[in-house]
């Protein structure tokens, strides 16, 4: 029997100001996904963690894409998954995108590499539409390409790798449970036109400081004046982590998804380690739990560990 192993990461998507358009990949966390090739037409899901996801496969997004690779071929064969999931569900780094995106790498790893990266995508995106109702890339292209991916557009799909300068990344998840579906229904579906105007310089300021390696001009344009400013409310002390991370020297930063994580990026090692202390210390203040990261961008997305 054919079996691959796959470490699927955490992404972050959103990247402040690219609502929809910008995610790039992390180092850490990352799922582990165990998919075995079946002749039988059917999926069966075992979940080796405790967070008591779904194991009916049109109930989980690694069943879902799945399938819908199987629907693709005619329905020929199937698929064993075992899943050690570490990111967290509802965390706002991408855990439903990581099963999801695994899955689609994994089968066509088992296929024989038949499908192009546009193409994994595609199956995956048929999971974030089970885990937030709405097809959405800017977790899964970056899981799929690794670094920083836009996405042009979804229909038809254009997704573009953006090269950059090595960054680290600092993720703080506090816990408690901000839903993707919930987090965009509060969104205000008008935009005024000068926050419109802010919001695409920003979103063009910070893609060139990505390409030039400008990190004053990264920092600049890390600025959204139209979802963080509804979505912020849903996270506790988000103005304070925001102010007290950036004075501790990272270089900006915001909510991850649709949160609750916030995440900040920092130009070295060093700065990502102090601006943790920062987030674990207003989280301990606030009396609540949370997990952080202290991580860099990676540059591979899901890997193959063994076949
Ligand atoms: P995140 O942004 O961390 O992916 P979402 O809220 O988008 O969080 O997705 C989590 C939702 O998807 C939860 O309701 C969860 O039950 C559902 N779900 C179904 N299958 C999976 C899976 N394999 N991994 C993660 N979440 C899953």
């Amino acid at each position: 029997m054919k079996k691959v192993v796959v470490h699927s990461p955490g992404t972050v998507a959103n990247l402040v100001c690219g609502f929809d358009i910008l995610g790039l990949a992390l180092s850490e966390p990352y799922d582990i996904m165990e998919v075995t090739l079946i002749d039988e037409p059917k999926v069966t899901i075992q979940n080796l963690d405790t967070f008591n996801l779904p194991v009916e496969p049109e109930k989980n997004v690694a069943g879902v894409v799945l399938i819908s690779v199987m629907e693709k071929l005619n329905n020929q064969f199937g698929f064993d998954v075992r899943i050690e999931k570490h990111i967290k569900p509802g965390s706002g780094i991408g855990s439903s995108a990581a099963s999801a995106a695994g899955a689609a790498v994994a089968a066509n790893q088992l296929l024989g590499n038949i499908f192009s990266k546009a193409e994994m995508v595609q199956f995956a995106m048929n999971g974030e539409k089970l885990a937030s109702g709405v097809k959405h890339a800017d977790n899964i292209a970056p899981c799929i390409y690794g670094g920083i991916s836009l996405i042009r557009s979804i229909h038809p799909l254009d997704i573009i790798s953006i090269p950059a300068p090595e960054l680290f990344v600092t993720v703080v998840h506090p816990q408690i449970e901000v839903r993707t579906s919930d987090a965009r229904q509060i969104l205000k579906q008008q935009v005024p036109l000068k926050d419109a105007i802010r919001q695409w310089g920003n979103i063009a300021g910070l893609v060139i400081g990505f390409l030039k390696n400008d990190f004053d001009l990264i920092g600049r344009s890390l600025e959204d004046v139209i979802i963080e400013p509804v979505r912020s409310i849903l996270i506790p002390g988000f103005d304070e982590l925001k102010s007290s991370c950036k004075e501790a020297g990272a270089l900006g930063g915001g909510i991850s998804g649709s949160g609750p994580s916030v995440f900040m990026l920092s130009k070295t090692y060093e700065t990502a380690l102090a601006v943790a202390a920062v987030m674990n210390n207003i989280y301990y203040r606030l009396g609540i739990d949370k997990n952080t990261y202290v991580t860099n961008i990676n540059p591979l997305g899901v890997s193959i560990q063994s076949k």
